[in-house]
């Protein structure tokens, strides 16, 4: 007797949960998830705007968070954001896309993040621990963020060293290939 493989989810039963389209799908997520007003789980940070979006095994989103302070922790108060002092405040977009997932009880067995910049040492250290199924990120995406200090660059040259070794497979996806075709940046499916 042959088991019946079960039917995915209507939202995802139309599209190949892995497909280029649908890294540039996850991925103008992740960039609407970084410019969501603050009020809504946005940044509050002054210069730099992260998403990050966790998919399932399956397709599915199953956590997405900007850059952000922890759930609880005052963001209204001005010496926070200070240079030097942002960093310790601001918790970055992957980590706390992890926590909501853990938090939540989602299964992250073969889960891809999704990622408007590459991941700093400390996130793609916690990804290496997880063992995610995959990180993919836009092509050249440090060069959009041009406020980035140096230090970011050196965290996430240490980043991708540790997914490397860990063998967590990078994806580069070509997202302007798309929105030049179509609609423009942002949602186009
Ligand atoms: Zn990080």
């Amino acid at each position: 007797m042959v088991a019946r493989k079960k039917a995915p989810p209507a939202a995802v039963a139309s599209r190949r949960p892995d497909g280029w389209l649908d890294h540039r799908y996850w991925l103008a997520r992740a960039e609407e998830v970084a410019n969501l007003p603050v009020s809504k789980g946005g940044s509050p940070h002054p210069t730099v705007h992260v998403g990050a979006v966790l998919v399932d095994a399956l397709g599915r989103e199953i956590a997405s968070a900007a850059n952000r302070f922890p759930a609880g922790v005052d963001r209204r108060r001005p010496e926070r954001y200070q240079d030097g002092k942002k960093s310790l405040w601001v918790n970055c977009a992957e980590q706390m896309a992890l926590m909501q997932a853990l938090r939540g009880g989602k299964k992250i067995d073969g889960a891809r993040l999704y990622v408007t910049l590459e991941p700093c040492a400390v996130c793609a250290g916690l990804i290496a621990e997880l063992q995610l199924a995959a990180v993919c990120v836009p092509v050249g995406a440090m060069r959009r963020y041009a406020k980035l200090k140096s230090k970011w660059k050196d965290s996430i040259e240490i980043g991708m060293i540790k997914l490397a070794e860990a063998g967590v497979p990078f994806i580069a996806v070509d997202v302007e290939a798309k929105s030049k075709k179509k609609t423009g940046r942002g949602k186009s499916r």
